[in-house]
Parts: structure tokens; C-alpha cells; sequence
């Protein structure tokens, strides 16, 4: 079985088996019940967060508890208006459409989208040049769920048209140990509590990353031991993968001990941070860096990022400023 098909197996199909973010929960479970109480579809709704966090497993849920369908598609994906206006004018009375990486939608097409959220109408431009005209075209009321990783990236005209923003936090390692324990249910695995914690701990606060690992283990488990993913067999497998006690990997070992060792712990841009590593901006700034501020290795200023003396400790090196105060 491939990794996505994996991934596809234990993604939660109810609300009540989405683990953690339970405020979020709450509200989206009363927001459910009032809309299919009042037979009107739910409001549009906007997901940010980190990638692997549950933004398309939440779309999933949502029309799966509304028992409606769900049309999937990503900001870059959709080039044309008339892309997005041939899958708007499909949808059926209450079908959810996700939006994933939404903040890379083209302008042109983000326009068509207002209109469309709004009053549930496009614009059709017919024909070309001077003959051409324009005629609203009716839509049935769909609720569309959008995703992005960046919020600040979303232009403020869409922004306001969504009826509810939520956040998806970073979940504690109890929380990714329970996952962990719930997909290890379904893929027939035997966890131990103590490691499905010592898997939840290095999970960078992330569900796909604690489901990706436990698929490690489990392999190590079976070479390596009886098949039982114990607190041991997990530690010493995540070790071999060079996942640190914090859930580091060699990528985020390698900006900090860049940041440290070539520019004295900063400030630094990110761009020179990326060029350095061989690594896309946009990939630091959406999957490492906000999983080392979490953590409190790195921080934001306005001249830059700076790794904090917990990074320095972590890496088991000393600041050289910290050399000169001994030396005073
Ligand atoms: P995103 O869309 O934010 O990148 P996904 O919704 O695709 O993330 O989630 C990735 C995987 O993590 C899913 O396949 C699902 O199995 C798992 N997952 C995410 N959130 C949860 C959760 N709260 N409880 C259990 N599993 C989760």
C-alpha cells in the first residue's frame, strides 16, 4: 500500500474522532448542527496552519457531517476564471468546494470567486471583443472551505468574505499520542502508551508527521523486535532517522547550525538562510520556521531571525560573544 493510500486509512471521518484543537471543534460542531437545523448551508469557513496539521481532513468532516459532497481543488491548480466558473457552476445545493493553498490563487480568478461567495452569482463575459457581454449566472448556495498555510498571504477582500477564520494550532505530544494510537488501531499495529508518547513527543506537533513515523517504527518494530512499538524500540528507530528528542530533523539542524556557525546565531534574512541551504523560502517559512519558534530555537526580529541560546544549547555549542564575556 503506497504512503497516501496509508494516509487515507486513518484520516479521521468524524468530528468525534478528530483528536485536539477543541475549541475548534466545538464551534464547527454547533456551526454543523445549526446549519443542517436550518437546512442552509454552513458559512464559508477558512482553515490556516501549518501543512499536516488536519485543514483537509476538517473539509472532509465538515461535508461528511452535513452529508453533502465535497469538490477539491488548490489555489495554483485553478489558472483560468473559467476553470473555477466551470467547477462553481456543478456544484449542488450545499456541496462544500475546498480550496487548499488558496492564497496562491490567481488575481483574475480570485475575482470570480467574490461575486461567487457573496451572492452565490458569476459574472460570464460571452463572446470577445466589442460584441462581448456580460450575464450573472445563478449558482446554488455552496459553502466554500478555504486552506492556507499563511494567512497574512490571503488579500483582504477574500479574507472578510469567509464567515469564520479558525486557526489549527501545533498539538501536544499527548494529543499526537493519541492519534498515533488511534491509527495504529486501524493499520493493526501494537503500540505501547510509552511509545506512542515517545512518538507523539518528536512529531514537530504535526498528526501527518506523527502517522509518517509511527509507519517507521512499525517496520524497525518488526525487523528489529516482536512488532510491538515499545518506548524503546521507538526511541532508538527515530534516533536511526535522525529525528531529535525535539523532533528535529537534519533540516532544521542544518539552518540552525547555519545560522550559528556562518553568521554568529544573526540576525540573518531568510532569503540568505535559504540560498544557503539549497531550500525554497517559501518551505523554510512554512514547514521549519515555525516549528523552531515553537520550540524557541529561532526568533523573528526586524533585522532577521536569531537562534536563542536554547538553540545554541541544543546544538551543544557556544555563542562567540559568550566565549569574550569569559574571557572579560
Ligand atoms: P493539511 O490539510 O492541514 O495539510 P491533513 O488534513 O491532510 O493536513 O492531515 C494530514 C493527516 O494527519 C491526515 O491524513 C490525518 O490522518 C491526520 N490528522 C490530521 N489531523 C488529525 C487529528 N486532529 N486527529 C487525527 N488525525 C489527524
Amino acid at each position: 500500500m503506497s504512503n497516501t493510500h496509508q494516509e487515507e486509512n486513518v484520516r479521521p471521518r468524524k468530528l468525534s474522532d478528530f483528536i485536539g484543537q477543541q475549541d475548534l471543534r466545538e464551534n464547527l460542531d454547533i456551526f454543523i448542527r445549526a446549519a443542517t437545523e436550518r437546512e442552509r448551508p454552513l458559512d464559508h469557513t477558512l482553515f490556516y496552519g501549518n501543512p499536516g496539521l488536519g485543514k483537509t481532513t476538517l473539509a472532509r468532516i465538515m461535508a461528511s457531517e452535513l452529508g453533502v459532497n465535497m469538490v477539491s481543488t488548490s489555489g495554483p491548480v485553478i489558472e483560468r476564471s473559467g476553470d473555477l466558473a466551470a467547477i462553481l457552476t456543478n456544484l449542488d445545493r450545499g456541496d462544500i468546494l475546498f480550496i487548499d493553498e488558496i492564497h496562491r490563487m490567481p488575481a483574475t480568478v480570485e475575482e470570480v470567486l467574490y461575486p461567487a461567495m457573496e451572492d452565490f452569482q458569476i459574472d460570464l463575459v460571452i463572446g470577445s471583443g466589442p460584441g462581448a457581454r456580460t450575464v450573472k449566472l445563478d449558482l446554488e448556495p455552496f459553502t466554500l472551505v478555504g486552506a492556507t498555510t499563511r494567512l497574512g498571504l490571503l488579500t483582504s477582500p477574500l479574507r472578510d468574505r469567509f464567515g469564520s477564520i479558525f486557526r489549527i494550532e501545533f498539538y501536544s505530544p499527548e494529543e499526537l499520542a493519541r492519534i498515533v494510537e488511534r491509527a495504529a488501531t486501524i493499520l493493526g499495529v501494537e503500540v505501547a502508551p510509552d511509545g506512542a508518547l515517545a512518538i507523539g513527543r518528536r512529531s514537530r506537533g504535526t498528526p501527518r508527521i506523527a502517522n509518517r513515523l509511527l509507519r517507521r517504527v512499525r517496520d524497525y518494530a518488526l525487523v528489529q523486535g516482536d512488532g510491538r512499538v515499545t518506548k524503546e524500540i521507538a526511541e532508538r528507530s527515530l534516533d536511526r532517522l535522525d529525528v531529535d528528542q525535539y523532533g528535529l530533523d537534519n533540516m532544521d539542524r542544518k539552518i540552525l547550525m547555519l545560522m550559528v556557525e556562518n553568521f554568529n546565531g544573526g540576525p540573518v534574512g531568510l532569503k540568505t538562510i535559504a540560498a544557503a541551504c539549497a531550500e525554497e523560502v517559501r518551505t523554510i517559512e512554512d514547514i521549519y520556521e515555525p516549528y523552531l519558534i515553537q520550540c524557541g530555537f529561532l526568533k523573528r526580529t526586524p533585522r532577521g531571525r536569531v537562534a536563542t541560546p536554547k538553540a545554541y544549547k541544543h546544538l551543544k555549542l557556544r555563542r562567540e560573544d559568550d566565549d569574550q564575556h569569559m574571557l572579560i
